[in-house]
């Protein structure tokens, strides 16, 4: 698709400023495939400016002007577009109110030649100048689209940026969608999982690549297509082949977090949970939080300490070994609140070295039928040991309750 530039403005003919606007806009089109074959300079006159944009149309797709947009007489560039395209000037009272709002805002009074640029086109588009007082437009037309930017270069940037673009990108219509879904895992290890999936990794179209973050790991589906309906079709039998072979693994799309995740079949079951961790910052009791706000009728009640010697407060003893201490906590967490699921999660440091600690953790989960118990030695940093570990005892949780899901 050809594009023409037309920079308006009687200074850029005298050569008292330079042009920077049409090469910038000029790279800006490039980038989504729109070439610009014609750059044509015009003073403020209204007939040239109308010639320029009746022959401009005759040669091109889309004309883009800079300039004249201004509430002075000399700022002819609506009036010259209104008459090259056969069309009437509109007075607009929406753009009126707009530009006295923005001026109200300033705390300065609009001037009477400030209606002038309440005008546009009969049947143009305007668009909001957010950074300065005149609208800009795009008016679609038999012969093609004719669209306008401020003079300005900070004011034509941010409006190019933010609604030409986006118009154009469409208007054009990239070659191809580029189009991804990630599927997420919590508490397995990446090489796991490229165990099970390695093979579909190697196809060039659509591609299958894996992302690991602290004690996650995402699998990501990217499909080139004309379309985006042809991307979806081209992902759809990936996603379930993957799914088959990671099963319950996968627990989200997308966005999705484990915790949200999990609160959500927490409330489908109509199940609460209470939990007591030890050494992790208080993350999970945040993590469980922020989620519960999608959430809120799941019961879930936490509780952060940061020395196991505080147990001693639940009437628990600190001093029996790790196992023990975190079965009695889970347990002792569930009689306490009553509630379906007690979860207990203690993290302990030990020796660092170059940054990376040996982090022993203990995860426990409480419920009707018993309690499931996982001890675990990371080398980890100091930071991150907190967001694996809460990962991997939420990810834990899920399976318990997805298994007994199955088995009831
Ligand atoms: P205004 O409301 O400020 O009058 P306008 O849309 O009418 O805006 P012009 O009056 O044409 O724009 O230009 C305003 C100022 O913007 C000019 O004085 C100049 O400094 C700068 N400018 C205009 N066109 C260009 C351009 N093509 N390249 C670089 N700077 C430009
Ligand atoms: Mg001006």
């Amino acid at each position: 698709m050809y594009a023409e530039l037309v920079s308006i403005g009687t200074e850029l003919l005298l050569g008292e400023i330079v042009d920077t606007n049409a090469p910038y806009i000029a790279r800006k089109a490039r980038e989504i495939g729109l070439d610009v074959i014609f750059k044509t300079t015009v003073g403020d006159n209204e007939d040239r400016i109308a010639h320029v944009i009746d022959h401009a149309l005759n040669r091109v797709d889309v004309v883009i002007t800079t300039g004249g947009l201004g509430p002075t007489v000399d700022d002819v560039t609506r009036e010259a577009i209104a008459r090259a395209t056969n069309r009437p000037l509109e007075f607009r009272q929406d753009l009126l109110d707009q530009i006295e709002e923005r001026f109200k805002r300033f705390g300065a009074r609009m001037s009477e030649n400030n209606r002038r640029q309440a005008h546009i086109p009969l049947g143009a588009r305007p668009i909001v100048n957010p950074v300065g007082t005149a609208p800009i437009f795009i008016l679609e037309t038999e012969r093609g689209v004719v669209m306008t930017l401020p003079g300005v270069p900070r004011e034509m940037k941010y409006l190019l940026e933010h609604a030409l673009l986006p118009w154009l990108r469409e208007y054009v219509g990239a070659p191809a969608v580029i189009k991804s879904r990630v599927l997420r895992t919590a508490g397995v290890g990446e090489s796991q999982i490229d165990m099970r999936i390695g093979d579909l990794m190697t196809a060039a179209n659509p591609t299958v690549a894996l992302a690991a973050h602290t004690g996650q790991t995402d699998v990501r589906i990217t499909a080139k297509a004309p379309t985006e309906a042809e991307a979806d079709a081209m992902i759809a039998p990936l996603e379930q082949e993957i799914r088959q072979r990671l099963g319950s693994w996968i627990y989200g799309v997308g966005e999705e977090t484990i915790e949200e995740v999990l609160l959500r079949l927490l409330a489908e079951r109509g199940e609460s949970l209470a939990c007591v961790e030890i050494g992790t910052e208080g993350l999970l009791s945040e993590r469980l939080q922020r989620a519960g706000e999608k959430a809120p009728d799941v019961p879930v009640h936490s509780l952060s300490l940061s020395r196991v010697e505080e147990l001693e407060t639940l009437g628990i003893n600190a001093g029996v070994p790790l196992r023990n201490l975190v079965e009695t906590t889970a347990q002792a967490i569930r009689n306490r609140e009553g509630t379906t699921y007690g979860m207990a999660v203690i993290i302990r440091s030990g020796e660092e070295e170059d940054g990376i600690a040996t982090i022993e953790s203990a995860i426990a989960v409480a419920s009707e039928e018993g309690c499931r118990t996982r001890i675990f030695t990371w080398a980890l940093t100091r930071t991150d040991a907190p967001i694996w570990v809460t990962t991997h005892a939420l990810a834990m949780l899920r399976h318990l309750i997805l298994r007994s899901q199955q088995e009831g």
